[in-house]
């Protein structure tokens, strides 16, 4: 430890300095020493200086260290060091770093930690296995949406589409190096993680986290491919045919195995997850299974009871039996001819009858002479009408209040 230089000293900040007072001071001092800043001669002072005052810069601007220096001096903190020796491996501020300097940061690193560590870590092989299974991260899944009809939904359809993803680059063959060649990481030596250790009474404290200079994977690249740009893939659209079968919903998924987007490096590509989107129809509304319809009955069918016909969601004709003196808004339900089911088989389908008002212009003739006579009737009847008059009940019905309706049952 003899000749150590103070760290208060080092960063030119007094005793009792705030971390804001130490953080100041440091930045002006990493700018000062930043390497490229100095000529090829005088490269190897500035690093050596730059790493001078990083040991410093984490030892004072953490407590428990600071607190050490305080009291034991270098002695003290050299402890809590991974090697007895402050190294790179103990520096914890790469995100203040990253501040100072910048989008420069990425190029800083390469050129003062492979001098600092030079490139042979290795590892053993836990290491290693680690590394293999982070060189490849699997690609991301696509995500898109596909609106369908009730109809396309109802016989099951195939659509066309076009997809942007990732392929794996051809220039490179997903390596993304040029040479195909690739460096272990100088910061973590090929693990993917940093730790710091501190040194508590009877124990160390040892805490991980992901390597900044290699995010983890282990290794980096000194000569990225001019195609893809060191990442092993490119932007891509591809026509994908999505065949969806009858009975999805709203919300549901499809999952095509493989057509999401190529891992960076060679690394399996991700899914395509298809997303089944229900357009609105003019005609049906759909609830689970079941499809729901709403049709007019001219009041005489109401009246006296007919048979009318609608067709269901696949074309097909559906004869429903209106009995006599059906309130409007009355449901009859139609098993089985409502939504097909994803696993065979249909809901049900409920259609609500509601008695047309035609406007009186709408009328023929014949039909205006009948309902006059028919309304000269009803004033003859009730000249006075009392509330509860055939009138007013009519009214009732026609309005759908006062519903004696047959309620599903099932
Ligand atoms: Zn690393
Ligand atoms: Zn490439």
């Amino acid at each position: 430890m003899a000749g150590k230089r103070d760290y208060y000293e080092i960063l030119g900040v007094s005793r009792d300095a705030t971390p804001e007072e130490i953080k100041k001071a440091y930045r002006k001092l990493a700018l000062k020493y930043h390497p490229d800043r100095h000529p090829p001669e005088k490269k190897k002072w500035a690093e050596e200086k730059f790493k001078e005052i990083s040991e410093a810069y984490e030892v004072l601007m953490d407590p428990e260290k600071r607190r050490l220096y305080d009291t034991y001096g270098h002695e003290g903190v050299s402890q809590t060091f991974r090697e007895g020796n402050f190294s790179w491996q103990d520096f914890r501020h790469f995100d203040d770093l990253r501040d100072i300097f910048g989008g420069d940061l990425g190029r800083f690193f390469s050129d003062i930690f492979e001098h600092f560590f030079g490139t042979g870590f290795g590892g053993g092989p836990a290491q290693r296995a680690r590394r293999q299974s982070q060189e490849a991260p699997r690609g991301e899944d696509i995500r898109i949406r596909l609106p369908l009809t009730l109809e396309e939904i109802a016989r099951g359809t195939e659509k066309t589409v076009r997809i942007q993803h990732y392929e794996r680059c051809d220039a490179c063959h997903g390596t993304g190096s040029r040479t195909g060649r690739r460096t272990t990481c100088p910061v973590c030596g090929g693990t993917g993680v940093v730790q710091t250790r501190t040194r508590q009474f009877f124990f160390d404290m040892v805490r991980t986290a992901t390597c900044p200079r290699c995010e983890g994977r282990g290794w980096i690249l000194t000569d990225p491919c001019p195609v893809c740009g060191g990442t092993g893939r490119v932007p891509k659209t591809r026509t994908v045919k999505i065949r969806v079968p009858a009975g999805v919903r709203e919300g549901q998924y499809l999952t095509l195995r493989g057509l999401g987007n190529v891992g960076p490096w060679g690394g399996p590509p991700g899914d395509l997850l298809v997303y089944i989107e229900e357009k609105p129809h003019s005609r049906f509304r759909r609830e689970g299974d079941d499809l729901h319809l709403t049709v007019e009955i001219p009041y005489p069918v109401a009246v006296f009871g007919g048979k009318i016909e609608v067709q269901d969601i696949l074309g097909e004709g559906v004869r429903i039996k209106v009995p006599p003196g059906t309130p409007s808004h009355t449901k009859f339900r139609v098993a089985g001819k409502g939504m097909p089911r994803l696993r065979g088989g249909r809901g049900d389908l409920w259609v609500q009858v509601v008695i047309r008002v035609p406007k009186p212009e709408e009328l023929s003739p014949e039909e205006r002479k009948l309902l006059k006579a028919w309304k000269a009737l009803e004033e003859g009847h009730h000249p006075n009408p009392r509330p509860s008059s055939f009138k007013d009940r009519l009214k009732e019905v026609l309005s759908g209040r006062g519903e004696k309706g047959e309620e599903p049952s099932k």
